[in-house]
């Protein structure tokens, strides 16, 4: 025969997990179609209890998305027009947008090389009188740097809003994500670490008061049936997703330690390959590998030449938010923030999901590294 095999190796396989957990799943919707309770109903109250315990928070409100769950933090929090929130260009575009939402403005600043997360003296650098909140996200899974950005915010009187979308279950110093800052988002797109079967996000918050103006915020502003006391909106979590994500919330743990274990294959077969650069932990976090993201010099032949031995990749994120068009407005010339442009460049994220072998780990690890030499 002669040539590899191409069997295909996929990004992310969702059919795997579902396969594992399909009689709990399919048990949890039959739950929800009988009592047909669909909005706001008891799977809701339960997985945001669940969920809150989970974190190590007293509250959690369920909503529509992670880009809701951030915009309604920063509403709740009552920032809007002239105000200032910083955040990374290194992100998803959501982690923008929902500041943008508001009517702030948001203040895009580089992160750490090594770590690809913020650094607290970027935010000093970008802190002005319009300065109201600081978004670190918990890039690829792994917490940023929270210690000397949590001091920043003291200093400062800032709140801090973690974006926390690809780190459900990541420790910092031993704390769980979520818990660290003034409140965080989650979100449970499919592909996230824990993800719904559609959309669906999730606010925790230790705040009382915070978390009692979200659950307003996301049901028409209403403080009781048919009372509306600010203009809210229509940002709730399904009863069905709750049900589903109730389910796959117990599993969570066997996942990303399944997914740590995988990180650490990657890392023991990539290690001195190297034109490679491999993905740097800091020694106070436990990141939950949302993502495993690699650097490489020629990124876009090594991963035509990875599709064609069959393996699917990614790029986390191929343009930086301060260069999308949509932020033109905001000015940030090309150079401006060098670490996410040259990351932009070089990003790429190598297959990554519980249900991954052994086997296969080694068959990417190997395909790299015979993608980078050729
Ligand atoms: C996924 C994600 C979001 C947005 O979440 P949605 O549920 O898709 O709205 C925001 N920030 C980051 C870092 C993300 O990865």
């Amino acid at each position: 025969m002669g040539g590899r095999d191409l069997l295909v190796v996929p990004f992310v396989d969702l059919q795997a997990q579902l396969r594992h957990i399909h009689s709990d799943v399919d048990a949890a919707l039959r739950r929800v179609l009988e009592r047909a309770d669909f909005i706001l109903g008891p799977e809701v109250a339960l997985f945001e209890e669940e969920f809150a315990a989970y974190c190590g928070t007293r509250h959690a409100v369920g909503v529509d998305s992670g880009t809701s769950a951030l915009e309604l933090i920063l509403r709740g929090l009552g920032i809007g027009p002239g105000d200032e929130v910083i955040t990374v260009a290194n992100s998803f575009v959501a982690t923008a947008l929902a500041i943008s939402y508001t009517g702030a403005t948001p203040v895009l600043v580089d992160a750490a090389e090594r770590t690809a997360t913020m650094t607290a003296d970027a935010v000093e650098a970008a802190l002005t009188s319009r300065t109201r909140a600081i978004m670190p996200v918990h890039l690829y899974g792994q917490p940023a740097d929270m210690d000397p950005i949590l001091d920043v915010a003291r200093r400062h009187d800032l709140a801090v809003v973690e974006d926390a979308c690809q780190a459900h279950g990541a420790r910092h110093r031993g704390r769980r994500v979520g818990s660290l800052g003034t409140a965080a988002a989650f979100s449970f797109y499919p592909s996230k670490n824990l993800g719904a079967l559609g959309d669906g996000g999730m606010v925790v918050t230790s705040d009382e008061a915070l978390a009692s103006e979200i659950r307003r915020l996301r049901t028409y502003g209403q403080a009781a049936k048919n009372q509306s006391v600010t203009v809210g909106y229509n940002k709730r979590l399904d009863e069905l997703q709750a049900a589903v994500l109730r389910v796959k919330l117990r599993h969570l743990d066997s996942w990303n330690a399944a997914r740590v274990s995988h990180a650490n294959g990657y890392d023991e077969l990539l290690r001195g390959s190297e034109p490679i650069r491999l993905p740097v932990v800091r020694p106070d976090a436990d990141p939950v590998w949302h993502l495993y993201v690699v650097d490489v010099e020629g990124r876009d032949a090594v991963r035509e030449r990875l599709a064609q031995m069959g393996i699917s990749t990614g790029i986390h994120y191929p343009i930086p938010i301060h260069r999308q068009p949509a932020y033109a407005e905001l000015g940030y010339a090309p150079g401006s923030l060098p670490v996410s442009e040259a990351r932009a460049a070089t990003c790429l994220s190598l297959p990554m999901y519980a249900e991954l072998s052994d086997a296969v780990i080694e068959r990417v690890a190997d395909a790299l590294v015979d993608a980078v030499r050729r």
